[in-house]
């Protein structure tokens, strides 16, 4: 049992968005959209889809530009379905490793603040092929974050 599965088709398309921007250097964001599970006294996330606009980015930040705003939610509007809610966010740290920096930490409480939400961060440029690391928050440890396990499903 895993904390994270992801829809393959999810993290291939987040994969190729980290590689190109790798490519010219730059970090990579998107949102991920898929549903928080619970059964049986167990909970878990699931990840369907990437959705992403454009980004204004450097070799060590990245964000959304403010003129993808609309683009970006009418992206949401048709592929998210009336079970989907944005779960977490997924950005690249071309060559640096997999961590949240400080201002990782601040993102994700500002912005996706459900006790499950997760962030993701890859680096695609890793010896060995693309790293990927999955985190969640824990405010009351140091560091604030933990890591959490995942796996890639059809
Ligand atoms: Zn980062």
């Amino acid at each position: 049992m895993y904390d994270v599965y992801f829809r393959k088709s999810a993290l291939d398309s987040a994969l190729s968005h980290a590689k190109s921007g790798a490519s010219v250097r730059v970090e990579t964001m998107g949102l991920l959209v898929g549903r928080f599970c619970q059964s049986r006294g167990r909970s878990w996330v699931l990840v369907e889809g990437y959705v992403t606009a454009p980004n204004e980015a450097s070799s060590v930040s990245v964000r959304f530009s403010e003129a993808s705003f609309g683009e970006l939610s009418s992206k949401l509007f048709t592929a998210v379905n009336a079970r989907q809610v944005v779960v977490g966010w997924l950005h690249s740290h071309p060559g640096l490793g997999c961590f949240l920096s400080h201002t990782d930490i601040a993102t994700q409480q500002r912005y996706f603040d459900h006790p499950q939400s997760i962030a993701v961060v890859v680096d695609p440029l890793s010896a060995g092929g693309a790293k990927k690391r999955v985190y969640r928050l824990e405010p009351a440890q140091s560091p604030r974050y933990r890591e959490i396990s995942f796996a890639a499903i059809p």
